[in-house]
């Protein structure tokens, strides 16, 4: 397999593997483990997939199979572990929301396997593009195999690929109307999420279109792929919504009376995000002020 530019190098030792359900007794200390928890919502299972790194890193990443599809396919870490339980579990085909390492980071052997995938086209480009990536990504997540393969594509019934851009330039969201369940993928995260990535890969005045569109389906169920299910998702997206651009009114006053980036941070936000420092500026308070700035004249 091709990995990502910048990810040459040996392969660091595998990790003991192990497919735990959450309550099993004979589950191994979490620390050192590859995890795979498996949640059951009626019809919909929720898979979240962490490393001890990427838990280190405060992360982990779900999954969902719904009406015989899985939605995403997490990061290339937990490769074994995803074609593992697809193997147990045939699925007609894997949708792909967005090309970030945690959503698309198995489209290779996702694909290389035969199996179907659907996703835009703007998706497939990201995943077949060589991309530097930060070390801390690649820590993270992995190094992430480049998209090679062919890909079969399909398209999954009762369930229809929904833009919401914003978080990303090819974000998308699966929406379920007969059931008005909506698998969020990363639109939500939380209603105050304070850090961006760098202003080319996130546009945070068209993310908060994309949370008033998404929430005016008025959603029974939202799935957030890093939380799991929302209570009252429906309120929380237009929270959300609403924080962001009461929020961005504030940056904007700021950037009209003429202040620094930098002032506007310490002024809207207090200080600068952990995130910040963990991802060496990846995603931080400072990119959701620039990312503002560069929209300001819209
Ligand atoms: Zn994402």
């Amino acid at each position: 397999m091709i990995y990502q530019r910048g990810a040459r190098g040996k392969r660091a030792p595998a990790e003991p593997v192990s497919n735990v359900d959450r309550g099993s007794i004979d589950a191994p200390p979490v620390y050192f483990s590859r995890m795979l928890a498996v949640e059951t919502h009626d019809d919909v299972q929720r898979l979240n997939f962490s490393t001890w790194r990427s838990r280190r890193a405060g992360f982990s990443v779900s999954t969902f199979a719904v009406r015989g599809v899985l939605i995403d396919c997490a990061f290339d870490g937990v490769g074994a572990e995803l074609m593992a339980w697809i193997a147990a579990n045939p699925v007609a085909g894997v949708i792909i929301t967005h090309a970030h390492d945690d959503h698309g980071g198995n489209a290779e052997r996702v694909a290389r396997a035969g199996i179907p995938v659907q996703m835009e086209s703007d998706t497939d480009a990201l995943l077949r593009a060589p991309r530097r990536r930060g070390w801390h990504r690649k820590w993270t997540w992995g190094r992430m195999p480049l998209l090679t393969s062919p890909v079969t594509a399909f398209k999954a019934s009762g369930l229809e690929l929904l833009p919401a851009r914003g978080h990303s330039p090819d974000h998308y969201v699966v929406w379920d109307a007969d059931r008005e369940t909506l698998f969020a993928a990363d639109l939500f995260l939380g209603v105050k999420v304070k850090v961006a990535h760098p202003v080319e890969r996130e546009d945070v005045r068209q993310q908060i279109d994309s949370v008033r569109r998404v929430a005016a389906l008025k959603p029974k169920r939202v799935f957030d792929a890093h939380r799991g299910l929302l209570e009252d998702g429906a309120t929380l997206l237009k929270a959300k919504a609403s924080w962001m651009e009461e929020t961005v009114g504030r940056i904007d006053t700021r950037i009209a009376e003429g202040w620094p980036d930098a002032s506007i941070v310490r002024d809207v936000f207090g200080r600068e995000s952990f995130f910040a420092y963990t991802s060496f500026g990846d995603l931080s308070c400072a990119n959701f002020v620039t990312s503002v700035r560069s929209t300001y004249s819209r």
